[in-house]
């Protein structure tokens, strides 16, 4: 642990949301500090970090005092501009790294990057036009979806091409943003795979997650997801050659389609991962710490998993329901968040299905 940062030191984290609340959390066990900065105030992250800055992500000021007064920084949002990302790099290193960062925030960066690497992705073609469009629906055919290249989430910024009539239709919703088409995957199920590497380069994966979506929206999370051996082994083993393709410091989230034809890559991100809350509770040290203790220079968990879970997102209006469900033997973790809009991300339970099979 030469490089290890010491008890009392603090992590810079970039973004407010539940994510940094949760590492936050995480740090705190470890006797470790966090500084929020996020641009909006009072948010999740900064009522339980020691330190909060609330400033414009182009506010160089705030990211120099920011940078000056903390150890390392890491990111619980992707997308923050780079010129921010040059400033606090000057003065403080980043974890995980820059390219990481950059390769997941444009999925044809990301699909190329996954594609070298020899990983199978959904056929793809850039679409700035109606003409690109067209030749790209011509050379993967339908259905397709045609998704922003940067700044999705949950979902947003995609359109589905059931047949080339609904090419204009899908075009209008990028709004002018550079876009990409890919090929649908037809997939039995979605499944992920939550893998840390560590400043010394040691892999550790988490059992691989399987996900069921509800528009758009990760809904539940459930573990050991239904793979054979072989597809278990291969999920991990291809999650290890990204981590270490990029030099990656931190918890990564793979998410993968699984076809009959193996595992295809839909899209890496660079972070704790929604799908990888069942940790919290089926693992002895879960993503958020394990996150930590990467970016810290300390020795990573294995990832071994003690029991089976059920993780639930509470979206919305399911935050009602809580009562009702503090009264059973489930693990709750709510964000804090005021208020219940659709499709928020206000918390999720854990539900423990038994000892790990
Ligand atoms: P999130 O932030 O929730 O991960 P996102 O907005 O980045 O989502 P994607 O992961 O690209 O979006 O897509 C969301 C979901 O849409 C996927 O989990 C999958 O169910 C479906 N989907 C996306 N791309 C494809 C594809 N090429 N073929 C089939 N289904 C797809
Ligand atoms: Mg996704």
């Amino acid at each position: 642990m030469t490089d290890a940062l010491a008890p009392g030191s603090t992590i810079g984290i970039l973004g407010g949301g539940q994510l940094g609340r949760m590492l936050a959390v995480a740090a705190s066990r470890l006797g470790l500090k966090c500084h929020v900065y996020d641009p909006a105030p009072d948010g999740p992250a900064a009522e339980v970090s020691a330190r909060a800055t609330t400033a414009a992500w182009d506010d160089e000021a705030a990211l120099t005092a920011f940078a000056e007064a903390v150890d390392v920084v890491t990111y619980e949002f992707e997308n923050v501009p780079a010129a921010s990302l040059d400033l606090i790099e000057s003065i403080v290193p980043i974890r995980p790294n820059r390219r990481a960062l950059a390769v997941s925030q444009d999925r044809i960066d990301e699909k190329d990057f996954l594609r070298d690497l020899g990983l199978a992705t959904a056929p793809y073609a850039m679409v700035d036009d109606a003409a690109s469009l067209d030749a790209a629906l011509e050379r993967i055919g339908a259905p397709a979806i045609l998704k922003t290249r940067r700044f999705g989430y949950d979902g947003k910024g995609q359109a589905r091409i059931m047949a080339a009539e609904d090419a204009a239709a899908a075009l209008a919703e990028m709004n002018g943003a550079p876009a990409i088409l890919e090929g649908f995957v037809e997939f039995s199920h979605e499944v992920s795979v939550i893998g840390a590497r560590g400043l010394d380069g040691a892999v550790a994966c988490f059992d691989p997650g399987e996900n069921r979506h509800e528009d758009g929206i990760l809904r539940e999370t459930t573990v050991p997801a239904r793979l054979s051996a072989s597809q278990r082994t291969d999920a991990v083993l291809l999650a290890a050659k990204i981590l270490t393709e990029l030099d990656y410091v931190g918890v990564m989230g793979v998410e993968l389609f699984v076809t009959p034809q193996g595992l295809v890559v839909n899209e890496i991100a660079p972070r704790v991962h929604n799908s990888g809350h069942w940790t919290q509770d089926g693992c002895l040290i879960d993503q958020f710490e394990q996150h930590i203790r990467a970016v810290a220079g300390w020795p990573l968990g294995d990832g071994a998993r003690h029991s089976d879970v059920v993780m639930e997102n509470l979206i919305g209006d399911d935050i009602d329901r809580v009562p009702e469900i503090a009264a059973t033997q489930s693990a709750l973790h709510l964000y804090g968040k005021a208020e219940a809009r659709p499709g928020r991300k206000m918390g999720h339970v854990n539900r423990l299905t038994g000892p790990a099979r």
